[in-house]
């Protein structure tokens, strides 16, 4: 069981698999005003780096759950380079359906909402781990501007116009499902740049490394391709979040 392989080669260097800078990641933790020995679950967790410095810096416990091998050792990993790999545990798994076993203070989905079949589907599975009065939290991207085309919209790899919504409306379909939005903090485009613009390097030198594997004419194609497509679609539409919510 694992992700798609292209992910684990364009984004093995990454510590954070979202637009936010290590910056903007503190910055939410600061935000969310977590005591020591808050309990926080993961759904989707990469490599860790969330649930790792917060418990560094703020002293809280963590269950992460990734689908990806490579991630998830990669989180574990940097667990013991942090000194708190006493307090977070990651597991291997697919986390659809994953309740915790202990209800958590916060139970956060960032970039992996399909694990609930969208973001109504996450804040309902999220919210069967949750202890009453906690806060969900969820990372999704928004349109920056709405696109004119459909066109411009598979541009910034969405299915659809449909697929997201602008911030305010975001928002609002937080607000319809009966939550208080009660933080967020917004990547901008410079943590665009440092979750995309990263890829790249990273895929030139695993072609460097691997010129024979099978995936060489796809990885060559991406990193050739890619440049273009981020600057003229990714970079000037969309938006990305992390939405801090409390049920009303
Ligand atoms: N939240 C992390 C990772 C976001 S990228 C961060 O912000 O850094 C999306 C993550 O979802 C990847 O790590 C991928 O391995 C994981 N993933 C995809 N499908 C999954 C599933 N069904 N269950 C658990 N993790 C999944």
């Amino acid at each position: 069981m694992d992700i798609p392989r292209i992910f684990t080669i364009t984004e093995s260097a990454h510590r954070i698999h979202n637009p936010f800078t290590p910056e903007k990641l503190a910055t939410l933790g600061a935000a969310l005003r977590l005591e020591p020995g808050a309990r926080v679950l993961d759904l989707g967790s990469g490599s860790g780096e969330m649930l790792c410095t917060w418990a560094r810096d703020h002293g809280t416990t963590g269950v992460g759950i990734d689908m990806s091998s490579l991630f998830s050792g990669q989180a574990k990993q940097r667990a013991e380079e942090l000194g708190v790999a006493d307090r977070v545990e990651f597991i291997h798994n697919d986390a659809v359906g994953y309740v915790a076993d202990e209800k958590v203070d916060l139970a956060a989905c960032l970039g992996a909402t399909w694990i609930g079949g969208g973001i109504a589907g996450t804040i309902e599975l999220l919210e069967k781990s949750l202890r009453p009065g906690g806060i969900i939290l969820i990372g999704e991207p928004y349109w920056l501007r709405l696109p004119p085309t459909e066109d411009i919209a598979r541009g910034c790899l969405a299915g659809s116009i449909s697929d997201f919504l602008p911030l305010p409306e975001l928002l609002t379909s937080f607000a319809d499902l009966g939550y208080d939005v009660v933080e967020m903090v917004l990547a901008d485009q410079d943590g665009w740049d440092r979750y995309e613009a990263a890829k790249w390097l990273t895929m030139r030198r695993w072609l460097e490394a691997n010129p024979d594997d099978d995936f060489s004419a796809e990885v060559r194609a991406q990193l050739t391709s890619e440049p273009k497509r981020y600057a003229a679609y990714t970079r000037e539409y969309l938006g990305w979040g992390a939405f801090a919510l409390m049920a009303r």
